[in-house]
């Protein structure tokens, strides 16, 4: 998948989860890091892609992305695992543990919730697609949706950017209109300073 495919629908899972859950209140500080990180972990796994979009964004992203890309196995691999998912949950959650006391207002638990929800986002979007993901490594078996290989998209064709992106813009567009209501109501009351 693409950048942009990963980018919302690491966004819609996040309404997702946090649409079904009980809203309740929250620093304006959590709100802007907890979809930071989500955008990030939805783009995460992609570190072992030398040509993604956060590499390329780097000064000397080309040579550290293929330093990276090498030391994850190359693309699909442990980075888009379970095992990937527990590594940079440990990661991620030591970073905002380090980071914690220069932004005490954050709440880091959700921030690393949110992260989290980015990077499963990520593998389920991958799965949808010809590759799989290898789901269960070190076994080298990649599983994809549907099973049936054939039947699944390939990354970056028109399946991909003129009906699986619409899709999910209208997914987050619908989970906001049907709890518009709720988030009203919680950010005129909830969010603090
Ligand atoms: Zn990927």
């Amino acid at each position: 998948m693409i950048a942009r495919t990963h980018d919302v629908a690491a966004f819609t899972a996040l309404m997702a989860v946090v649409l079904s859950q009980p809203l309740h209140s929250v620093t304006l500080a959590t709100v802007v890091a907890a979809v930071l990180a989500n955008q990030i972990g939805g783009i995460a796994p992609d570190i072992d892609q030398p040509t993604a979009p956060f590499w390329r964004n780097l000064p000397v992203g080309g040579i550290f992305g293929r330093l990276i890309a090498r030391m994850m196995g190359g693309h699909r691999f442990i980075s888009h695992s379970i095992l990937g998912l527990a590594l940079f949950g440990f990661a991620a959650h030591w970073l905002l543990a380090a980071l914690h006391p220069i932004i005490p207002k954050v709440d880091i638990g959700l921030v690393w919730w949110s992260f989290m929800i980015g990077m499963v986002s990520h593998l389920i979007m991958d799965s949808f697609t010809k590759e799989g993901v290898p789901w269960l490594l070190p076994i080298p078996w990649k599983f994809g949706l549907p099973p049936v290989r054939r039947l699944r998209i390939t990354t970056g064709k028109n399946i991909e950017r003129f009906v699986v992106l619409p899709v999910l813009v209208g997914l987050a567009i619908w989970l906001f209109a049907q709890s518009y209501t709720e988030i009203s109501t919680f950010t005129n009351q909830y969010i603090k300073r």
